[in-house]
Order: C-alpha cells, then structure tokens, then sequence
C-alpha cells in the first residue's frame, strides 16, 4: 500500500486516454482545455486496484465498517477501496432519479463508512450519497477519490484524492482557444 507518484499518476491518465488535452464542450456549456474520462484508467484492474490501496494508504481517520459509492462512477474504485480496508462494497443508484439503496443492500445506523467516487466535480453525488447513508443511521467518516476537480469547494466531512486538478472551464466568449479558432470538441462525440 503505497502511494503513487503524482507524476507517474498524470503520466498514467494521460497515457490511458482518462486525461485528455484539446478543447472540450462541457456538459455544463463552458469551455475546457482538459477533459477527464476516469473510467478509462479504471479499465486496468491493476492500476484500479493500486489506485484503492494508495487512497487506504493516504487516508488518516479512523477504518470504515463498509465503503459506499454512488454508481455508475464510483463502482470500480469504491470496490477496491473496500478490497484494500477489507470491508464490504456497497452501491446507491438513482431510480427515478432519486439516489437509493436497492438489490437488497442495507444500512445498520451507527455503521461507519467511506464513499469513493471516481472524481469529485461539483460534489453532488456525494452528498446524495451521504444523504442516503445519514437517512438509515450510518454516519459518513469521509470521502475519496482518484480526481479532485472541485476546485475551492470542499465536502462536510474530511476527503482524500489521489490528484486535484485545477481544469479551467470558462463561457465560449472568454475562451482562449475559440479566439484562437480551435474547433471545440464535445466528449463523447468521437471515440477517445
Ligand atoms: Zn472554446
């Protein structure tokens, strides 16, 4: 259980295709140089697996009784996560929209637990995640994940990243890349 060199990280994501350079059209309609695709460098059970020892090695509270993620982006690295603290994995999903526990999946109250994410952006799965946990009892200790991209905002409770990127994201007219008469691209609407 070791940490990983922020360097060999950033190679690593950049090589697997999960960091991308260029000039993205974002889903919140702002302009980016960057894109991060983390699925990509989860696909590598090995590098997913290293990544949840080093996120256990980094951590300093107390251990979890259980890690919990919100799928579908916290699936893989919340599940090693628990392989590497030796507790359970569980999952929320959204049914109707709504962040909830199914498949059987239960909560005892008192019960200590992380989640994982892939990458904190806005923080909302989180906290939907942690809604979900404080509603049967279970009380959130902490929070993880590979990618802090959240910027001056924090989560209510203490939180380990392995890598926090400060990506720009600016509206289309202050965007130095369109001055420039870059094309921009929208993630998803060719093969990374
Ligand atoms: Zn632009």
């Amino acid at each position: 259980m070791t940490a990983i060199p922020e360097a060999e990280l950033k190679a690593y994501l950049s090589s697997s295709g999960a960091f991308l350079d260029g000039h993205f059209l974002l889903s919140s309609g702002l302009h980016s140089p960057n894109y991060v695709q983390c699925a990509l460098a989860l696909k590598d059970p090995a590098w997913a697996g290293r990544m949840g020892a080093a996120l256990v090695s980094a951590w300093k509270g107390p251990k979890p009784d259980l890690v919990l993620s919100p799928a579908m982006g916290g699936l893989i690295i919340g599940h090693e996560v628990a392989r590497a603290f030796g507790v359970d994995f569980l999952f929320t999903e959204r049914e109707n929209n709504v962040m909830t526990l199914r498949r059987g999946f239960a909560l005892k109250p008192g019960q200590k637990l992380i989640i994982v994410e892939d990458v904190f952006t806005t923080g909302k799965s989180t906290l939907e995640t942690a809604a979900v946990a404080g509603g049967r009892g279970a009380v959130v200790i902490g929070a993880m994940s590979v990618i802090n991209r959240m910027g001056s905002k924090a989560l209510p409770f203490p939180s380990e990243s392995l890598l926090k990127l400060d990506l720009t994201a600016l509206p289309a007219e202050q965007c130095p890349l369109c001055r420039a008469g870059s094309p921009v691209v929208k993630p998803g609407s060719r093969k990374f």
